[in-house]
């Protein structure tokens, strides 16, 4: 890839690769060599880029995408592949910033996203789905829990099922864990064979797909624009600006309302049956703080992704934190032995919620995906490829989450602080609860002796 794509995050393109990225061009794509003309310009082939392009093509255009390194190279190939139902933002959250009746039509729309994920990853005949995800509680708030069971499954309709904490240490062997949320419609794929299939699906619909080509500039007035690479210039109706956290240059501004953030996954060599003793869960779960997300891979691996950190690190450094991690939660599973680990950069916006729409006449904007963007990147496609094909303005939608300046580095700084605050504080309230859990049991055995100890006085005193 050309070094000539400054990134407005300090990312180093040359370095920020994620492990196990294939190298470029080794899916044998070619590098645009030669000007072109064509309908919609998708810079990006992530899966929002991927997702956009294949449905502005199946819609009749012409388009071109053009991906700096290689398909799924960065967060698009390296997720954990969990297809979780919403937003990153809490649903009580989204209805106080856009009020019940939008906050329902956006909710509706990620549900379309990951109906749309389901389809195409079943299309693949090899694909293999688990189904549901549990979200556990680290302290007993049965109470909070009741209340968002309720807002889920009345205001917006998702499928969603209470567990009490026995069930759920039935299930998950951790004194860490009280009640949880199961969503028996979530599910997982396997993340980069997806993303793989839907630029192979986008090509089947008539996209076209060039690889080791960075954007490095866009002209985007007058009714064609014009896209410029290093080896060739590009003239369209539309440009969709799917580049995440790389984007550089071309599109300085919606790069720096995004927060990088880092996140490091590990997998444990085999377990054996001490693991499904631990975890007798097929699906994905992930802890109510946001903190730890886990799932049983092939059979007896463990796959666990948590820290999360606003600068580049040394995912090696990150599985020793997950080791320790994995030994905190399931003391019963430790000491485990990590095969594999890896990182992956999203953008993170201001408000929590992706970036979607059209900015200035045939510019669009389509990225702020977080850490849950294997949903809403589909979303967000079909909306900006509606909004191209049909002129439908559905994408509108997400008008009032607009494009926030993420802060630069002291932006990174707070983020980090805030993050650390935040795992702290979870911590010391999961601490806190299940100190009081202990305190409540020895409460009940000392009820339980004295109301034996009452009885058999009365059974004494009866017999005499
Ligand atoms: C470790 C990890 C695990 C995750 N797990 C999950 C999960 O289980 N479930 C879930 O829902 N979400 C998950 N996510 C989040 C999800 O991966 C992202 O939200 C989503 O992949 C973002 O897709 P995207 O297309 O917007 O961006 P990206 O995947 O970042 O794609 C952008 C592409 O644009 C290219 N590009 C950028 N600038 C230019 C330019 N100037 N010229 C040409 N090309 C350019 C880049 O090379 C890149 O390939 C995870 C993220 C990470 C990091």
């Amino acid at each position: 890839m050309a070094d000539s794509l400054p990134d407005p995050n300090g990312i180093d393109p040359a370095t920020a690769a994620p492990a196990m990225v294939p190298a470029d061009g080794e899916s044998g794509r070619p590098r645009l060599a030669f000007d072109l003309d064509v309908d919609v310009c998708v810079i990006g082939a992530g899966l929002a880029g991927l997702t956009a392009a294949r449905e502005i093509a199946r819609g009749g255009m012409s388009v071109a995408v053009l991906e700096g390194r290689s398909v799924g190279w960065s967060a698009s190939g390296h997720t954990l592949g969990s297809v979780m139902p919403g937003y990153a933002l809490a649903p009580a959250d989204l209805i106080e910033r856009v009020g019940f009746d939008q906050a329902r039509a956006l909710w509706a729309l990620a549900q379309e996203g990951a109906d749309y994920v389901r389809a195409t990853a079943t299309s693949d005949a090899a694909a293999a789905l688990t189904e549901g995800a549990l979200e556990v509680s680290t302290v007993d708030a049965g109470d909070r829990i009741i209340g968002r069971l309720q807002t889920l499954s009345e205001d917006f309709a998702t499928d969603v099922e209470g567990w009490q904490t026995e069930r759920v240490r039935a299930t998950l062997k951790s004194e860490r864990y009280f009640h949880a949320i199961h969503y028996p419609k979530a599910f997982q794929i396997d993340g980069r064979r997806y993303v793989h299939r839907l630029a192979a699906l986008a090509e089947e619909a008539g996209a076209r797909i060039f690889e080791d080509t960075p954007v490095v500039g866009i002209d985007p007035a007058g009714i064609r624009k014009r896209v410029v690479t290093p080896s060739a210039r590009l003239r369209c109706g539309h440009v969709v600006m799917a580049g995440n956290v790389h984007l550089g240059e071309p599109g300085r501004r919606l790069a720096s309302t995004l927060l990088p953030v880092w996140r490091y996954v590990a997998v444990t060599a085999p377990l054996g049956e001490r693991l499904a003793e631990t975890i007798a869960f097929p699906g994905a779960v992930t802890d109510s703080d946001g903190i730890d997300q886990f799932r049983v891979v092939e059979g007896d691996r463990l796959m666990w992704s948590g820290p999360e950190t606003v600068w580049q690190g040394d995912p090696a450094r990150h599985a020793k934190r997950i080791r320790r991690r994995i030994a905190t939660v399931f003391p019963q599973l430790a000491p485990v032995e990590i095969a594999e680990a890896w990182s992956g950069v999203f953008g993170q916006t201001v408000h929590a919620m992706p970036q979607i729409g059209e900015v200035q006449p045939g510019v669009w904007v389509l990225g702020g995906f977080g850490r849950q963007g294997l949903a809403t990147t589909a979303t967000g496609g079909l909306l900006v490829a509606r909004g191209i094909v049909h002129g439908d303005r559905n994408w509108r939608q997400f008008a009032p989450f607009e494009l926030v300046w993420a802060g630069g580095t002291a932006g990174r700084i707070a983020g980090q602080a805030a993050d650390a605050w935040s795992r702290g504080q979870a911590a010391t309230l999961g601490a806190l609860a299940r100190l009081r859990e202990r305190a409540r049991n020895r409460e009940q055995a000392r009820e339980a002796t004295r109301t034996a100890r009452i009885a058999a006085a009365r059974t004494r005193a009866a017999d005499r």
